[in-house]
């Protein structure tokens, strides 16, 4: 059993065959899915999306490409969405430097703002970053003097200084397909060296970065069996070893999300 903690399942791209999308990845053993809420306007959508699926569960957030279209959004704002959807997690949320198609001001005010809501809440926080690695540690640690909260760093491709840091404030760390590209020895030396053995959790990111051997077509969640290859690979876990492991990090941060009837099954 799998758990995919990274699908943008309200994509255009899953819009003509999303049911379809859903019966593959069950039958390739993915037992949960987290569908990611990338804007707040968005919420809506999600919600409708997860809606007919008793596996897949919603978070919100928005993105730091959109954090443009709320500037100034408080933490209540944010609480009060998640809390009407259900959702089981706040995110993505995060820094992207890379494109700044939002001012960086205002990704860092959104960022402070989702920070608080899950901290309210008592919810996971999906964090993306990107070429904001020294910004990221020190927002962190800046954020965590306030309070703690839990957090993921989501489709992990920084450096040693943000994982080590990172991870003495308690964070997870999710894999995907990048793991696998042919360029990414960095991604896998942090893997290997950096990620707690009991904190690493496996994504597909889906519709993007798409595994090999499906690389440059759309991803959908039924390829996860291929990330957790790479991970068995990297780590130098059995395949089983890999489930197990991914997917207990998962319920530990994700511990709204109910476990698999396999489970329930298992204990009666
Ligand atoms: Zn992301």
């Amino acid at each position: 059993m799998l758990v995919d903690s990274h699908v943008n399942l309200h994509a255009e791209a899953f819009a003509p065959d999303r049911d379809a999308v859903i019966e593959r990845a069950r039958a390739a053993g993915v037992a949960r899915m987290i569908a990611i809420c990338s804007r707040l306007s968005e919420a809506d959508a999600v919600r409708a999306v997860v809606a007919p699926y008793d596996d897949v569960f919603p978070t919100l957030g928005a993105h730091p490409h959109h954090a443009k279209d709320r500037p100034g959004v408080t933490a209540d704002e944010i609480a009060a969405l998640a809390r009407e959807m259900d959702a089981v997690a706040i995110g993505e949320t995060g820094l992207d430097f890379h494109y700044n198609y939002s001012p960086e001001p205002e990704q860092r005010a959104s960022f402070a703002a989702h920070v608080a809501a899950a901290r309210t809440l008592d919810l996971p926080l999906v964090i993306h970053c990107r070429d904001a690695d020294d910004a990221m540690a020190d927002l962190l640690e800046q954020l965590w003097a306030d309070g703690p909260f839990r957090f993921l760093l989501h489709s992990y491709t920084g450096g040693v200084d943000l994982a080590r840091r990172g991870a003495a404030l308690g964070g997870y760390f999710s894999v995907n397909g990048i793991a696998s590209f042919k360029n990414a020895h960095d991604v896998r030396a942090v893997i290997t060296t950096e990620m707690p053995e009991d904190r690493i959790l496996l994504e597909t990111d889906a519709p993007y970065l798409a595994p090999p051997p499906h690389r440059g077509r759309r991803n959908e969640p039924a390829f996860l069996p291929h990330v957790a290859e790479s991970l068995a690979q990297i780590r130098g876990w059995t395949l089983a070893e890999t489930a197990e492991r991914t997917t207990a990090a998962f319920h530990a941060l994700f511990d709204r999300v109910p476990r698999a009837a396999a489970r329930r099954e298992l204990k009666a």
